[in-house]
């Protein structure tokens, strides 16, 4: 009874002494080098599109894509040591499992996902004329077998509408990030990493055992630091948006899992950029202006976001001459 006791201490002991190690090794600074822009839908995929009444009729896809590539061009000029890697650069259509794919086979420390939202509208009328009815009454005369049915004809006028998709109200931009719950499907995506535990200080190639409790304590530690990074990201993005004067519906955890944040091996955040569905949005998303500020905001973010990962704070120095850890 007493060796079993002792014994679990000791594992507990192992245990905790190889939670504080993998711990430290997971907060040493890794430098960002390659950045994934993945502009959301494409090809087939057109996403969502205007169809309210007075739309431009955009479709998401284009949106996305003409944003991604001044964004990608921006990154470009202000991050000129990274690797700036769209997913595409015309309109295909790639399935999400492939773009995250792509992105873990080009070891990107950051997914990128531009996306613009939709929401269901409501569907209004009006009164576009009148048109005759010809509608009928029923009576009957008589009893018995001289019973008799008498229908009657008559005429009214009814109006005649025109249906329509009323634009929504709701406008901004908006972060996602993967949601907490997802943490497993993120550590399946590790499953096929042959960089994730490496470090700049450590080059050193592991053997993995995916079933050891250290592999899945040391996965569930990076999961846990994807996910405080992509909610920093997330956040920058947020202020961003907030700057340029733009509407910020800040960063959300989607209940529903997003395949493409899950399944990349690292930090990844989508951004709704604006809604398609909103008369102004629509307009400022489809305009060369709109599409340089959002990519202007984005690359700013993910640059301070990259100061940021790249010098943490120093244990004693003073909050404000640092910044943060993740
Ligand atoms: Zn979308």
């Amino acid at each position: 009874m007493m060796k079993i006791k002792e014994s679990c201490i000791t594992s507990l002991a192992a245990f905790v002494l190889l939670f504080f190690c993998l711990n430290t090794s997971a907060q040493v600074p890794k430098k960002i080098r390659t950045i994934i822009v993945d502009p959301g839908h494409g090809g087939t995929d057109a996403g969502a599109h205007g169809e309210y009444e007075g739309t431009l009729g955009s479709l998401e896809k284009n949106i996305t894509l003409a944003i991604s590539l001044k964004l990608v061009a921006e990154l470009k000029k202000e991050l000129p040591g990274v690797k700036i890697i769209p997913t595409r650069t015309t309109d295909v259509f790639d399935d999400v499992n492939k773009k995250a794919q792509f992105a873990n086979d080009n070891h990107g420390d950051l997914f990128v996902c531009i996306h613009a939202d939709a929401v269901a509208l409501k569907t209004g009328s009006r009164i576009i004329g009148y048109k005759t009815e010809t509608y009928t009454t029923t009576r009957y005369v008589g009893k018995g077998k001289k019973k008799k049915k008498i229908v009657t004809p008559h005429q009214r006028e009814v109006p005649v509408r025109q249906y329509f998709k009323i634009p929504t109200q709701r406008k901004g931009t908006s972060t996602l990030i993967f949601a907490a719950n997802k943490t497993n499907d993120k550590i399946k995506a590790m499953q096929n990493s042959d960089n994730l535990f490496t470090t700049d200080n450590d080059d050193s190639t592991l053997n993995i055992n995916y079933d050891s409790p250290e592999w899945k304590a040391n996965a569930l530690l990076y999961t846990q630091n994807y996910f405080k990074k992509s909610y920093k990201l997330g956040s920058l993005i947020q202020d961003e948006i907030t700057n340029m004067g733009r509407e910020n519906l800040g960063v959300w955890q989607r209940e529903k899992g997003i395949r493409v944040l899950s399944a990349t091996q690292m930090p990844a955040v989508l951004i709704e950029t604006g809604f398609i569905a909103n008369y102004e949005d629509e307009r400022y998303l489809n305009s060369e202006k709109g599409q340089q500020e959002i990519a202007e905001a984005i690359a700013k973010a993910i640059k301070k976001y990259k100061d940021q990962v790249e010098n943490p704070k120093i244990l004693g120095q003073p909050e404000n001459t640092t910044s943060n850890n993740y």
